[in-house]
């Protein structure tokens, strides 16, 4: 099996094939970094780096093609066109999970949020489980290094690109928005289509949690034959089956259990994260976790780094890194979740974005504007006509200051750049780590 890219999905197959008794070979066409470096030569794997030798690679048998790397690269053209038939890391590791059971979770936003919540309602109810994809191990790593009775796996569109038989026992499909078009020709329909390959192997003792309020969604289920147990999840109407959420309270019905709780008693709070809670109560449900437990685990959450994370309050102004917002979507719903006037630091690299689709949010709740990038053109065309306050800053210490400037006792600093982060910073969590300390500093 000849395995592309060296990074965690495809160092995590590489020591699980190697375990299974498969010839591997590893092959990166950049350099390989020093700790998968030493994970490859201590399991005594065969590995190229800043190269492929394609000769070699074209014989394979079977290639595990990492997430990272493009459908477009001129390997992968070759590599198909010989018909090799190629899989992604998870569905290697699915080959090798034994009886165990999967909750797999994908979307375009609140992914992490959903898997670590649910992570969290399993280990809060007792079960012996992992959590693997973005956070911890790749799947294919924890399948061979610590196997456990439960997965509970985030998994990016990328990862089901390449699944034949990946079946999850419960698939959760947070929502959909235009994200990664570009490795998709700039199609929306691939994307979503890769997305409902989650349920493309279900059968009726699976499950599959989805968002009813979600468009993209909603407008393509019914092109898809799916034969799971549909588990809902909504806030605009009563359900028989599923979870929603009327006047402030969450309702839940799975079979003969009913639960209500509070949204005030969720820890994770705003619309979306009340969207991710419900995902998260239901996935939990389906596996049988008793709703005391779950009750328990929302009251308990301790919400994530750069999302929504408070990050400290200064002469009565309080500060939020939403750093991970790269979008327009996540920087929507962390405005609409704000009930004090907002200064918004917004910025970077846009994908693309259309700002207009902020504008009724930033007219009602932003009295200021910082901007945090080495091009703003498009932020101060958008909202030049209803923000008066707009100014230009290129780190976070002056974006810090500036924003504090304009703030009054009570307003909130939002970090929420809808935009990614690699002019200014070296990532988002960069981003985020930079505007913690500058706040700080204050
Ligand atoms: P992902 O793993 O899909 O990137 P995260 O949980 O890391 O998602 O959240 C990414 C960003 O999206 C954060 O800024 C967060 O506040 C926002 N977000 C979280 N959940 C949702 C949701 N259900 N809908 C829209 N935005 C969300």
């Amino acid at each position: 099996m000849v395995i592309l890219g060296a990074a965690e999905s495809g160092v995590g197959a590489a020591l699980l094939a190697m375990q299974k008794g498969y010839d591997v070979f590893v092959s990166d066409g950049g350099a390989i970094k020093e700790n998968f470096k030493a994970e490859l030569e201590q399991n005594n794997i065969a590995f190229e780096e800043n190269q492929h030798s394609e000769e070699l690679i074209l014989k394979a048998d079977e290639v595990m093609k990492s997430p990272g790397i493009p459908d477009k690269a001129p390997l992968v053209k070759k590599i198909r066109a010989k018909h090799i038939p190629v899989i992604s890391e998870i569905e290697l590791a699915y080959r090798y999970k034994g009886e165990s059971k999967i909750i797999a979770i994908t979307g375009s936003n609140g992914k992490t949020t959903t898997t670590s919540l649910i992570y969290h309602i399993c280990k809060q109810a007792g079960v012996d489980c992992a959590l693997v994809g973005n956070i911890g191990f790749s799947f294919a790593k924890q399948v061979a290094v610590a196997p456990k009775p439960l997965y509970i796996a985030e998994i990016s569109s990328f990862q089901l690109d390449d699944i034949i038989t990946f079946r999850p026992d419960v698939a959760v499909l947070v929502n959909i928005t235009e994200d990664h078009l570009d490795r998709y020709d700039y199609k929306l329909q691939n994307y979503v289509d890769s997305k409902f390959k989650i349920v493309m192997n279900q059968t009726e003792n699976d499950v599959f949690v989805y968002n009813l309020d979600d468009e993209t969604t909603m407008k393509n289920i019914k092109n898809y034959t799916i034969k799971s147990t549909l588990a809902p999840i909504t806030m605009s109407k009563e359900l028989p089956q599923g979870a929603y959420l009327a006047n402030a309270k969450m309702h839940m019905k799975w079979k003969t259990e009913e639960m209500q709780m509070s949204v005030d008693d969720f820890t994770l709070k705003g619309k979306h994260n009340q969207y991710n809670s419900m995902a998260a109560s239901m996935a939990a449900t389906a596996i049988d976790i008793r709703k005391e437990k779950i009750r328990e685990a929302l009251q308990t959450f301790e919400s994530l780094e750069h999302r929504m994370e408070p990050a400290g309050t200064v002469r009565g102004v309080s500060f939020i890194n939403d750093s991970k917002a790269t979008n327009i979507n996540s920087t929507w719903y962390a405005l609409e979740s704000m009930n004090n006037p907002v200064i918004l630091i917004l910025g970077g690299v846009d994908k693309g974005n259309d700002y207009n689709l902020l504008r009724d949010l930033v007219k009602e709740k932003v009295k200021a504007i910082v901007c945090m990038g080495t091009d703003n053109r498009k932020i101060h065309e958008a909202f030049g006509d209803i923000v008066s306050l707009m100014v230009n800053t290129e780190n976070s210490t002056d974006a810090v200051k500036a924003a504090f400037h304009f703030a009054n006792k009570g307003d909130v600093v939002l970090l929420s750049p809808a935009c990614a982060s690699f002019d200014l910073f070296k990532n988002y969590e960069d981003r985020g780590n930079q505007f913690k300390k500058a706040v700080k500093e204050l």
